[in-house]
């Protein structure tokens, strides 16, 4: 088993991350697997190496030890474009020009049954997808979801966590009408999250993903991925999130929740542990 933890360096690490990281290192260390470490820095203008040395102290602190050498993104930029470059050549993508708000404008007659929304947002109303336009006018690349699906299914794969275990598997109607065609890529990112994370995984040998339950929906976007560029599909547990005293979900500003804070206040490694339920 080789399990892994991706934080963003974008802000401290919050409960939520401690009970992701720590539960993807039990399970591995239960059974004498390995337990990896990556450091999802794509986003250059948001990740800052003060938070990446925050995220080691942290989990160092909660005794977490990883397997080998830490994986930052940001040195696998050239890998993320090669994929994006084959799929490109199999007509599996498109230049799309579309700014948040030409989506919206476009989006906005709704019709019925339809879902507006999908795992990255407001579904793609589809603007470009047969413009070809040339890359100078693009600001993004996107997954021509219709054709990818085309290419890439049959595929399926195991969910264990508690919402939605079992085995699933993808259809092209679910993949064109509740996800539609995702970006790969966009001007100023080498690969989008989607495509990074699928890459990432193969080459780290990942054979369980354990993320949160908000990632469940993007999982049938990395499953096409890995069936489309030839790579396995690990098996996936998506773990409930930890909420704050209203239910609402914590999120990387909530630096009251941050474990720095919690560990300033003096709370020990197992009273981290107590606080998510483990
Ligand atoms: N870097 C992602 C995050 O912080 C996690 C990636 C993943 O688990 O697929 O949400």
């Amino acid at each position: 088993m080789i399990t892994r933890f991706a934080p963003s360096p974008t802000g401290p690490l919050h409960l939520g991350h401690a009970y992701s990281a720590l539960l993807a290192h039990d399970r591995a260390r239960a059974v004498g697997g390995r337990f990896l470490l990556r450091i999802d820095d794509l986003d250059q203008s948001r990740a800052r190496v003060a938070w990446e040395e925050q995220i080691y102290d942290d989990l160092s602190w909660l005794g977490i030890t990883w397997d080998g050498p830490v994986r930052r993104q940001s040195e696998h930029f050239a890998d993320y474009a090669a994929a994006l470059d084959g799929l490109t050549a199999r007509g599996l993508t498109f230049s799309c020009r579309c700014s948040r708000r030409d989506i919206e404008t476009a989006a906005s007659a709704p019709q019925e049954g339809v879902p507006a929304f999908g795992p990255d947002g407001r579904i793609y109303p589809g603007t470009c997808r047969d413009l070809a336009l040339p890359d100078t006018e693009a600001t993004s690349t996107r997954l021509d979801m219709a054709r990818a699906c085309a290419a890439g299914l049959p595929a399926q794969f195991t969910e264990t966590g508690p919402a939605h275990a079992g085995l699933h598997n993808l259809t092209a109607e679910d993949l064109t009408t509740t996800v539609g065609d995702v970006v790969l890529s966009r001007r100023q990112m080498a690969g989008s999250y989607h495509l990074s994370v699928v890459l990432d995984d193969a080459a780290t040998g990942v054979t369980h993903v354990v993320r949160g339950e908000d990632l469940f929906e993007a999982t049938r976007i990395h499953v096409l991925l890995q069936s489309l560029l030839d790579l396995p599909t690990p098996e996936y547990h998506h773990h409930r999130l930890i909420r704050d005293e209203a239910g609402k979900r914590l999120a990387k500003r909530d630096d009251a929740r941050a474990i720095a804070t919690y560990r300033a206040d003096g709370a020990s490694p197992a009273d981290i542990r107590a606080m998510v339920g483990l």
